[in-house]
């Protein structure tokens, strides 16, 4: 019965003495792990089956899964082994009865679902802090929109002078301005919810980076002018890269754009353009508030912003669609920061 018992399982039986050396060794042991019996038994049983636990990691009835690799058809497996002390009279000292079972079918399912519901939580923090940012970043555009409008609706019920003209313009000026802003908050969250789909098609092209770079920091000076200006460090020569221009000008004009707004009163930021190996750097330099050492991990997150913007506006999208964005043009982006003495942030794209 024993006989046919152990033939006709999938079961592996192992019997291992107190010194953790092999007794016995099923059948199915060289048929299921593909390692062969005779030549193990007597062998440390950790050096036969690497990841085995040690002795006082067993404790009776105690379940472990220990992940195997077999030799021959390298298949990986997922063990399930089972430990009994058991003590025959035939036998001196104590012995060790392990059952192993085949979980590997098991455990996969059991990663698929740890993971979906990893992605779930992580969507749910992400929808929650969505609802924080909306509810924060649409009241005062659409509360100035309304007060606008509804002055404009006044000042139209009055004689049309010249002071009313100018006041109307203010006006319609404030409702555009909220109006766009509210447009570009909505579609920064497209633009990030397209990359996270990866539903992003790309229009790669050969671009002069140093040149690409000279000619958006010249655009960003002309639109901030007057107020701040963006210094720039070239190299001598210039190299190229392939990217898609427009995703390109969205990641810069991010790191330029937070430079500016997190560094209010403080000298100029800074922008340099290094070619390191086969790479180009670009580094987006700021003397501003900085990030806290604590926020640091955080701050590629979704609609998060670190604790000490004050006032200053913003929604948290902007460096989690930078950081998709450079991640589908090949690139990578990292930064160091110090809080109230300044950030750099770095992107590298491989030259051709
Ligand atoms: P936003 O600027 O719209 O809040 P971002 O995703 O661009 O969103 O940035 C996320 C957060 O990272 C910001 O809210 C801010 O706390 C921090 N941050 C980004 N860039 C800088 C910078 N240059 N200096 C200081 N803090 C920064």
């Amino acid at each position: 019965m024993l006989k046919f018992f152990l033939e006709n399982t999938e079961d592996v039986m192992v019997i291992l003495n107190e010194e953790m050396e092999a007794v016995f060794l099923s059948e199915t042991f060289e048929k299921v792990l593909e390692i062969p019996v005779l030549p193990n038994l007597g062998r440390k049983f950790n050096e036969v089956v690497i990841n085995f636990p040690s002795l006082p990691l067993m404790k009776p009835n105690q379940k472990m899964v220990i992940p195997i690799s077999t030799k021959v058809t390298k298949r990986s497996l997922m063990f399930e082994f089972q430990f009994r002390h058991v003590s025959l009279s035939e036998v001196p000292g104590k012995l060790i009865f392990c059952v192993g079972k085949d979980v590997t079918e098991r455990e996969q399912v059991l990663k698929k679902f740890k993971d979906i519901a990893f992605k779930e939580k992580e969507l749910s923090q992400m929808k929650s802090r969505f609802v924080s940012m909306a509810s924060h970043e649409f009241k005062t555009p659409i509360a100035t929109i309304v007060s606008s409008v509804m002055i404009m609706q006044m000042l139209l019920d009055k004689e049309f002078s010249e002071e009313i003209k100018t006041k109307l313009l203010g006006h319609i000026d404030k409702v555009l301005n909220q109006s766009n802003r509210l447009t570009s908050i909505m579609s920064d969250v497209l633009l990030l919810e397209k990359s996270i789909q990866q539903d992003i098609n790309l229009n790669v092209k050969k671009v002069f980076i140093g040149k690409f770079v000279n000619q958006l920091v010249a655009e960003i000076n002309d639109e901030n002018l007057g107020r701040r200006t963006v210094k720039l460090f070239l190299p001598e020569t210039d190299k190229t890269i392939n990217t898609d221009e427009s995703m390109l000008i969205h990641v810069l004009r991010n790191l330029i754009q937070n430079a500016l707004n997190y560094s209010p009163n403080s000298l100029d930021p800074e922008v340099q353009v290094s070619f390191i190996g086969n790479y180009v750097e670009i580094m987006v330099k700021d003397y501003g508030i900085g990030i806290p050492r604590e926020e640091h991990d955080n701050i590629f997150g979704s609609f998060y912003r670190a604790k000490n913007v004050g006032n200053i506006k913003g929604t948290g999208l902007g460096l989690n669609i930078v950081q998709e964005l450079t991640k589908k043009l090949n690139g990578e982006i990292w930064f160091k920061s110090k809080e109230g003495i300044g950030s750099e942030f770095y992107v590298s794209f491989p030259t051709k």
